[in-house]
């Protein structure tokens, strides 16, 4: 048990080298958490920076209530640092938005309303901004990932999803896992629902990932989901005297 247990929802910022993205988010989030629709705390999980991020962080929680970080030894790649945001959190409902902004904080809201029926509720970027280049590759590796994993996503990248605690704790993680949040999560028996949010073009700092990343790995995942979906063990119990 930790603080996180106070609030209905932790909202995870995954951070590597994101210096010149704190203030905004210090300044972006707390204005949030004071219109959130539910009681809601910031979790800031450090990814190994090699910046002045760290510092930044907890200077913010220093004089900030309701913002708490977690730091990592080493940098791990986002699915690390959402595991750890994840496995820390001890409210019913985890929220992850990207510290780059891309996505509003405010569209948290949109989400919300949608958590008692569904355990993840995530945007589609409308009007996504950015390149052209970029916006190819997210289209060719959503469409190889739904035929593969029929999850059924739209944008499994939209940094701004809502899931539940519990849900989100019992998937099975590795590197990469970050884009198969709609397939792991229908895996372990939840339901997904997404809902158009905004998107705008990162002002700060520099995207950590490219064309290796997002495409050739995420192809292998592909089939590693499926192994993985064929053999995962669902059980129920249907007596004990444990
Ligand atoms: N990130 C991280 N560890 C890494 C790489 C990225 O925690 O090793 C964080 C990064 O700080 C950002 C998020 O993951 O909050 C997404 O990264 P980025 O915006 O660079 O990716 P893109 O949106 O370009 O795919
Ligand atoms: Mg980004």
């Amino acid at each position: 048990m930790n603080k996180t247990n106070d609030y209905t929802l932790t909202i995870i910022v995954p951070i590597y080298n994101e210096e010149d993205n704190m203030a905004a988010l210090e300044e972006r989030l707390s204005a949030y958490l004071k219109q959130a629709l539910v009681p809601a705390c910031v979790l800031f999980v450090n990814d190994g920076s090699k910046d002045d991020s760290f510092s930044r962080m907890k200077e913010i929680c220093g004089r900030r209530a309701d913002f708490f970080y977690c730091n990592l030894a080493k940098n791990g790649g986002l699915s690390a640092a959402m595991k750890a945001g994840i496995d820390a959190a001890c409210s019913p409902l985890v929220g992850y938005i990207d510290a780059d902004l891309q996505t509003a904080p405010e569209d948290f809201n949109l989400l919300l309303p949608y958590t008692e029926e569904y355990e993840l509720v995530m945007g589609i970027r409308a009007n996504r901004q950015d390149s052209f280049f970029k916006n190819l590759q997210s289209k060719i590796a959503n469409g190889f990932r739904r035929m593969m994993t029929h999850d059924k996503a739209t944008d499994t990248g939209c940094p701004l999803k809502i899931m539940h605690t519990d849900y989100a704790q019992r998937i099975p993680f590795f590197t990469g896992m970050h884009r198969f949040l709609p397939a792991l999560i229908d895996m372990v028996g939840g339901k997904m629902k997404e809902i158009p949010v905004r998107h705008f073009p990162r002002v700060a700092g520099v995207s950590k990932y490219h064309l290796w990343n997002r495409l050739v790995s995420p192809f292998v995942d592909c089939f590693a989901y499926r192994w993985m979906r064929k053999r995962y063990i669902n059980y129920q119990i249907d007596g004990t005297n444990l």
